[in-house]
């Protein structure tokens, strides 16, 4: 099965992802994680996004469908994977669709986290006072950035997929556990 969890930042993607990694054994392809690694590891890609996502801003469509292609043709992708934080543009959905079905694969279901902007703002400030800032675009001020960038950008997806008849929704709001029951449900249909 190939899935796009989808929703605003800080909705629980990366967390519910995981787990379904966990459970499902499908991997988990975040461009968020690939970009920050390649950061990390100083690469000239590294070095090429660092200062626009320190701004919460978006990297290029070309990069980042560049290294999902890459990723996606890993072995352990073979029976799909699980995408998270990527498409983010409908260029990017649009590259994503093309690139699966050069394979003979499809989207299966894109899955929305729906989660209210003052819960997302709560988030941050309880990881801040929890931890410090761990991740420099992880701050009240880029949130508000990033999430202006999200409805300008991605938001629009949600039509695209919802033409595609692949979209579903579930309460990101709940607690963790009924986020992940709400998921699992959701996804044992789609599986039956
Ligand atoms: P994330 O960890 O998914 O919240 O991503 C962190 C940052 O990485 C974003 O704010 C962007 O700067 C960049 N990024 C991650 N995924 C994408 C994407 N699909 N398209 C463009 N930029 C991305």
């Amino acid at each position: 099965m190939n899935l796009v969890l989808f929703g605003p930042p800080g909705a629980g993607k990366g967390t519910q992802s995981k787990i379904i990694t966990e459970k499902r054994g499908l991997p988990q392809l975040s461009t968020g994680d690939m970009l920050r690694a390649a950061i990390e590891a100083g690469t000239p890609l590294g070095l090429s996004v660092k200062a626009t996502m320190a701004r919460g801003e978006l990297v290029s469509d070309e990069t980042v469908i560049g290294i999902i292609a890459e990723r996606y043709d890993q072995p352990d992708c073979r029976h799909g994977a699980v995408f998270d934080g990527f498409p983010r543009t409908i260029p990017q959905a649009e590259a994503l669709d093309a690139m699966l079905a050069e394979r003979g694969k499809k989207i299966d279901l894109v899955l929305e986290l729906k989660v209210d902007d003052a819960v997302l703002l709560s988030r941050v400030e309880a990881r801040i006072k929890a931890g410090g800032v761990l991740r420099s675009d992880d701050t009240p001020e880029t949130l508000a950035h990033r999430l202006g960038v999200y409805y300008k950008n991605t938001a629009p997806l949600l039509d695209f997929y919802r033409a595609q008849g692949k979209l579903k929704s579930v309460d990101g709001m709940a607690p963790v556990e009924a986020v992940t029951a709400q998921v699992g449900a959701v996804l044992d249909g789609v599986q039956a």
